[in-house]
């Protein structure tokens, strides 16, 4: 396996993941393997996900301009914003679906790059679920949920079987095992995407828009599994509308205009007190659906 030392970076001052690491123990990195690497980073670093002004282009149309953020392990964090706005855009840069243009992005400590070598790395340890749920159409639930632990990180089939079944037990359909996508529900499904993502036992989860393709009945469910990862201290990002989840889910919420952050709070002062007339015209909006 390549190393991954080359892409992990000290950035300067301020709240970045080596912010408080003591200088001579961030110097010793260079030099070790990539296990003892990630055992020093979970020890030195709170920030799962560090953004700082990042900027990122289409063409000639600029969809984040200047973000700034952190998530630190165990926080819940819900993006909400209008259509456009660039929260999608944002959390897919944060496993390089997408790839910002200027700026700094770290996950667990390694930093994002155009240079990176070692994208599959940073992958390992950030869980994404999706709008559609991408499931292999020929493999049965158990068989989705094995596949990338196996091909990805090498866990014997066994292992892999046992953790496949440990998640779905988790997300409450252990009984689907051996059935394929297509005979299941999209709440369903949707939860066997949460199960597979967590096969990976990764230290965040992004969620987008995870609810907002399923029909209204199959909405709870997917909720109620996203809310329960939450009281398990999973650290996640959400980009949801789902307001009813922020409000009782979410450490933080994040309003996005226009590929800014324009407003960050608790939730109880984000609904009740929004400070930016965006917000509270997006806020009124929402809320009075
Ligand atoms: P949101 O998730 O808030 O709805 P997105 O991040 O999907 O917003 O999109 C932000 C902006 O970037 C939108 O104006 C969108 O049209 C544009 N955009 C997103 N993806 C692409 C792309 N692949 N090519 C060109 N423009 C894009």
């Amino acid at each position: 396996m390549n190393s991954t030392n080359t892409d992990i970076k000290i950035f300067g001052s301020g709240r970045l993941p080596f912010a408080n690491a003591p200088r001579k123990l961030v110097g010793a990195l260079s030099n070790r393997d990539e296990n003892e690497v990630n055992s020093v980073n979970d020890a030195l670093s709170e920030a799962i996900v560090e953004a700082r002004n990042v900027s990122k282009w289409y063409g000639g149309f600029q969809a984040l301009k200047e973000i700034n953020l952190t998530v630190r392990r165990g926080e819940r964090v819900v993006i909400c914003g209008p259509s456009g706005s660039g929260k999608s855009t944002l959390i897919r840069c944060f496993n390089r679906l997408e790839a910002h243009q200027s700026g700094d992005i770290a996950v667990t400590g390694i930093r994002l790059h155009n240079k990176m070598r070692n994208v599959a790395e940073v992958r390992k340890n950030v869980g994404m679920v999706c709008q559609h749920f991408n499931l292999f159409p020929h493999m049965t639930v158990l068989m989705n949920c094995m596949a990338a632990p196996m091909w990805i990180k090498g866990v014997p089939e066994a292992k892999a079987r046992k953790l496949a079944l440990k998640f779905l037990e988790r997300v409450r359909i252990p009984e689907q095992a051996n059935k394929y996508p297509i005979q299941l529900s999209g709440g369903q499904q949707q939860r066997v995407a949460i199960a597979r993502s967590l096969c990976m036992e990764p230290a965040v989860m992004l969620f987008d828009e995870p609810t907002s393709a399923l029909d209204p009945e199959m909405v709870a469910e997917v909720l109620e599994t996203m809310t329960s990862l939450a009281r398990e201290g999973m650290t996640m990002v959400c980009v949801t509308h789902e307001m009813g989840f922020a409000r009782s889910v979410a450490d933080r919420v994040i309003f996005m205009d226009a590929g800014q952050i324009v407003e960050e709070g608790a939730p109880g002062d984000f609904f009740t007190h929004p400070q930016h007339e965006r917000t509270k015209l997006f806020s009124s909006q929402i809320l009075s659906h």
